[in-house]
């Protein structure tokens, strides 16, 4: 088989896996090496599925032993196989580079014959990338449940950031889709992902030149939707790993039906609208200071699909709204739907100099379709709002009930690839009718 079957074998069985954003390293150019890693990260993608490109998303090889449904390389799938020499990938990888279609390298594997037999493969082409060709890119990989103590702090070193998948949001769905894997393989890898990381800062504020275990920290990823796990158990599970492991961010993704398994999904649109609502759930988790149990509950286990879960709890919070945004407290401010962890800091700054208007806030970047109904300005709600359920409900859903292509991700919404003919208007046309030209994250 040649190098370009194999590339295109790997690199597709590759796209589902979307754990992948450099957000987090900051190492930038050194004399004598090729490549950076610098803080905006290499966020883009080189899959032809639309997620993620310009990391060169790549298995080492597509043969596995084991047999996860939900997977399209599990052993009981007829599918094209195979494998990588380190060599040959390392090359690749250097080749890739050079040419500007990459900027780094986002590599995974399947079960070879073992877990450690496939970890040493990965070893092998990193500390080939690290020493033979200086290469001091962006670099994530992907550790393999059940591998040995000793490889996962050996990948550590070689790579920005390590990770392994915890696949599935309860371990009852585990033992039905994925019965080779086990909690403790998975999670142990996890523990001494975390124990190193804690350890190796201690050692770089002693030792400045000590080596760096995984800089930009450790992942997961949570398949969406194959299991009838409920969302109030997908965040209650996050929030417990970004508490014990540390982590840096948890990936869902949305089960992109592949499997014939009684009980997994079949012939039905991957769930992109639910894993948009738990990215922002997520957000909330980490940069909002909520708490799972705030946002769902046993009650209410799933998240509105009209409604962000922002909006969602401030309208069951009502008891909390109006909120004066010329006395309000940080904590207070971030729960106004609209106003975000940045706006908060402006508005906190700029009423040092005096009362702010509404006016005032729209300047600040404050999103005043959803802050509208929560917030007053010297006392006053703004002209022609009500703080009544109902009434904000109904305003803050019109657009997605009026018109179900307003839903961020409609169901007639493809997931775009990176070849198809772009059915919105290109950013340039965007441009040239004023937009800014960039993405911008939302206040939420
Ligand atoms: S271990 Fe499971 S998820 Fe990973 S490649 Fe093999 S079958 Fe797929």
């Amino acid at each position: 088989m040649d190098l370009m079957e194999k590339l295109s074998i790997l690199t597709d069985s590759a796209k589902y896996d979307v754990a992948c954003t450099s957000s987090g390293s900051n190492r930038s150019g050194i004399k004598g090496a090729i490549g950076s890693a610098c803080l905006p990260g290499i966020c883009h993608s080189f899959a032809a599925d639309g997620r993620c490109i310009s990391l060169l998303k790549v298995l080492m090889t597509n043969i596995c032993i084991y047999d996860c449904q939900y997977c399209v390389n599990r052993r009981s799938n007829d599918v094209p196989r195979a494998t990588f020499t380190p060599d040959e990938l390392a090359s690749l990888t250097m080749e890739f580079y050079r040419r500007n279609y990459i900027e780094g390298l986002f590599l995974s594997s399947g079960v070879m014959q073992s877990p450690d037999t496939s970890m040493e493969r990965m070893c092998r082409v990193l500390m080939l990338l690290r020493t033979k060709y200086r290469f001091n890119g962006y670099i994530h990989a992907k550790a393999i449940p059940g591998c040995s103590v000793e490889l996962v702090q050996r990948l550590g070193t070689l790579c920005d950031r390590l990770s392994i998948n915890i696949e599935l949001p309860s371990e009852k769905s585990l033992n039905i889709l994925a019965p080779d894997k086990t909690k403790e393989n998975i999670i142990k890898p996890m523990s001494i992902i975390r124990d190193t990381l804690t350890q190796n800062k201690q050692e770089l504020a002693v030792y400045r030149h000590a080596s760096a275990f995984a800089p930009a920290g450790q992942s997961t990823q949570m398949i969406i939707g194959a299991t009838p796990d409920t969302d109030w158990q997908i965040l209650r599970l996050s929030e417990s790993l970004y508490k014990k492991y540390s982590l840096k961010r948890v990936f869902y993704s949305a089960y992109i039906p592949v499997g014939n398994h009684s009980l997994l999904p079949k012939d039905q649109p991957p769930p992109l609208l639910r894993e948009h609502r738990l990215y922002q759930a997520d957000w909330l988790l980490r940069f909002y200071g909520f708490k799972a149990g705030e946002l769902l509950d046993d009650k209410q286990p799933s998240l509105d699909p009209l409604l962000d879960p922002k909006c969602n709890w401030a309208l069951g919070h009502l008891e909390t709204f109006p909120v004066e945004v010329n006395s309000a407290d940080k904590e207070l401010l971030l729960r106004v739907p609209g106003i975000g962890p940045q706006s908060a800091m402006r508005i906190l700054t700029a009423r040092r100099a005096g009362l702010l208007s509404f006016d005032d806030l729209k300047k600040i970047g404050v999103v005043m379709k959803r802050a509208a109904y929560f917030i007053t300005c010297k006392g006053k709600m703004f002209p022609g709002t009500r703080l009544t359920h109902s009434f904000i409900y109904e305003n803050l859903t019109a657009d997605t009930r009026r018109n179900s292509k307003g839903l961020p991700f409609s169901p007639e919404t493809e997931q775009l690839s990176f070849f198809s003919i772009p059915s919105v208007p290109m950013l340039s046309t965007v441009n040239s009718r004023g937009g800014d030209g960039e993405w911008q994250k939302p206040s939420m």
